[in-house]
């Protein structure tokens, strides 16, 4: 049985409320070693929280996503703090720009995006990065800080911006989008990427793998992304388990006690 870490999961999502507590409970028990369950709002960011209070492999990451970032009350950074010094709360995110969709504001974006980076160096913490469709103003933002302690998370840029990034310092997850067919441009970002600057993760309730694509995604189909990961780099699956475990510990050390 492979046993791997998902680094990056919504299980506060509705699409589990009919059945989280016994899906999570079987996960855990078919080789899912840890879930870091993300935040996106303050109110998601508190349910991380309660999940990692409730679930001994769970963990958790606070934080404002750039989608979520309208009516972001002024001392939002005050309530991440409370949370974020827990010693289940492994790292801030997910964090990042997103201009996706039409109507957003980019400005508001950067501020509250600057702003939780501030506060996860302030707190020794990593950051779990959303970049999409903003690839210029990410990079821009984080090459200011010359080195970031953190990971890129659902990576959809180009080998070129991989290579950026991992020049960063940072490492790079990618999500059951390397298993689609038309992943070309995933596969050839991730044949840039060393396996020890490598994460897995499902983005669960979405981004589901092949053969589940369309499907409710959850933290067991991380297998099929594995498998791929295995085939590309030519290496076993239970390598590519071992190696991404060891790079997640390592970049969430709050993982280790
Ligand atoms: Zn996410």
């Amino acid at each position: 049985m492979l046993e791997f870490i998902d680094s990056h999961a919504h299980y506060d999502a509705e699409q589990f409320d009919p059945d989280r507590d016994e899906l999570l409970n079987r996960l855990h028990s078919e080789g899912v070693r840890n879930i870091v369950n993300m935040g996106c709002n303050l109110e998601r960011s508190r349910l991380s929280v309660e999940y990692a209070e409730k679930y001994p492999f769970m963990y958790a990451a606070v934080g404002i996503h750039p989608e979520d970032v309208e009516g972001t009350p002024a001392d939002y950074l005050d309530t991440l703090k409370k949370w974020a010094v827990l010693p289940k709360t492994v790292a801030i995110g997910e964090i990042g720009l997103d201009y996706h969709y039409e109507g957003y504001d980019p400005d508001l974006q950067k501020r509250i995006f600057k702003e939780q980076l501030d506060l996860a160096e302030q707190l020794s913490l990593p950051v779990v990065i959303h970049s999409r469709d903003a690839t210029e103003d990410t990079m821009s933002i984080l090459r200011e800080r010359g080195t970031v302690n953190g990971v890129m998370h659902c990576f959809s840029g180009s080998a070129e911006t991989a290579k950026q990034v991992l020049a960063l310092g940072m490492n790079i997850s990618f999500t059951g989008v390397l298993t689609f067919k038309n992943a070309r441009k995933a596969i050839e970002a991730l044949e840039v990427v060393p396996l020890d600057r490598l994460m897995l993760e499902t983005d669960c309730p979405y981004m589901a793998p092949e053969p589940n694509r369309g499907k409710r995604c959850d933290s067991g189909m991380i297998v099929h992304i594995i498998e791929k990961i295995a085939e590309v780099k030519g290496v076993s699956p239970e390598l590519v388990a071992k190696q991404t475990t060891e790079n997640t510990l390592k970049l969430f050390w709050k993982m280790k006690g």
